[in-house]
């Protein structure tokens, strides 16, 4: 088969003496995604090549590269001979056949008898000549015919150029812990950690038996959906409606969501710390719902004694996020109308300005909550998702 994907690699470019490390965690991504699936990969200098796969699977292989970190772009391309007639051949199959175009030539091999500017021209002339409706733009074509003439004997030729995920591959950037909720901010979250590198595990909170199996399966589809990004990821679920119970009764009810949330952060630092992870992440917006005013932040900030906590949309207005949920797929699970675990007990008045003074009055009026925080960790469930 002469026909192969040529992939490219994000900022691992910018990476100097580590560059290789990076290179190796891509290579590991991109064969852990393309699991399955018939191909080889080779690499060589910034170069990666995915050859050997039969031509009906690379459509298959286009949408789980889509799906790798650290993925600048690709392109289907033709391994071909470096000889004028054979990269003409090549050209003349993948040009469309109207529109604008140029041809592009990067000649590694200066062994090739003409140079790039000659090629370049040569083929333009003989692709003007077999399709009519085709025209030269040199600045801004519709689309781009590239050769590359190799110095180990082989060029390619290709037009299409599909852009990947970005981001740098999983695993170069440590263990964040995403609270993931069954919302549509929380997994866009995650998504964008994981995009810089991340390795992401997720922890839900859940309310049973106020909250219900529909609830929790909602959650495990959206960690499922992120793992086909991650290549697997674990989520732990915590049981919270004790803790629940327990502000409900004791605590002034305007304070209810505050002190709910606060609890969150405590609990996640203790899993976190458990599992060395070293980030907790979440979907907060600011400003978006009481709980997210800069105040409210604040004050379940101060909860977290040793982890920076990442908010990657903060500054993203909904309709932003909305549009990266639909673009990675979560979206359609994230409207599905299960209760979450906020919606139980929910005050009609929650503070939009809560003081860590008030909280922590509220928080002490609670008996035994330290030891219930406890305890929930300790009954965290471990699902696996692949
Ligand atoms: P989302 O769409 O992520 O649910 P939201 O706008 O509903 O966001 P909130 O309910 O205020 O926001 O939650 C803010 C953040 O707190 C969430 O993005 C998530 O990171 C975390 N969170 C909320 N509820 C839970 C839960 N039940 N389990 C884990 N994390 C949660
Ligand atoms: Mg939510």
């Amino acid at each position: 088969m002469d026909k192969v994907l040529l992939l490219r690699h994000g900022e691992i470019h910018l990476k100097g003496k580590n560059k290789s490390y990076f290179e190796s965690l891509l290579i590991a991504a991109i064969r852990r995604q393309l699991k399955g699936l018939p191909f080889t990969l080779t690499h060589k200098r910034s170069r990666y090549i995915l050859s050997d796969y039969p031509p009906d699977a690379e459509t298959a292989l286009i949408a789980r590269l889509k799906k790798v970190f650290g993925l600048h772009s690709f392109s289907p391309a033709y391994i071909t001979a470096s000889t004028l007639t054979a990269i003409q051949e090549k050209a003349l199959e993948i040009c469309p056949a109207s529109g604008t175009f140029r041809v592009k030539t990067n000649r590694a091999d200066k062994r090739f008898p003409i140079n790039s500017m000659e090629l370049n021209r040569y083929l333009g002339e003989k692709l003007l000549g077999t399709h009519k409706a085709l025209k030269v733009d040199l600045e801004n074509p519709d689309f781009t015919v590239h050769v590359d003439i190799r110095e180990d004997g082989g060029s390619f030729v290709y037009a299409q150029t599909i852009p990947g995920a970005g981001g740098m591959p999983i695993g170069s950037a440590g263990r964040g812990l995403l609270l993931l909720s069954g919302g549509i901010d929380s997994p866009v979250a995650g998504y964008m950690m994981a995009k810089r590198g991340m390795t992401v595990d997720g922890l839900h909170f859940h309310s049973y038996p106020y909250t219900g199996e529909m609830a929790k399966q909602k959650v495990v589809k959206l960690a499922a959906i992120l793992s086909g990004y991650t290549g697997g990821m674990q989520l732990i679920c915590l049981p919270f409606a004790k803790i629940q119970e327990e502000i409900h009764r004791y605590a002034d009810p305007s304070y209810m969501i505050t002190l709910l949330r606060c609890c969150m952060m405590e609990a996640a630092e203790l899993v976190a710390k458990r599992r060395g992870a070293s980030a907790l992440i979440n979907g907060e917006s600011l400003g978006q719902v009481a709980s997210q005013t800069i105040e409210s932040i604040n004050v379940t900030q101060a909860f977290v004694k040793n982890l920076p906590v990442f908010r990657p949309v903060i500054g993203f207005d909904k309709q932003e996020i909305i549009e990266i949920a639909h673009k990675i797929g979560t979206y359609q699970t994230s409207i599905l109308p299960y209760e979450d675990c906020c919606t139980v007990f929910l005050p009609d008045n929650p503070v939009t300005r809560p003081r860590l003074e008030n909280v922590l009055n509220e928080r002490a009026k609670i008996p035994g909550l330290d030891a219930l925080i406890l305890e929930a960790v300790n009954n965290l469930e471990l699902l696996k998702i692949v």
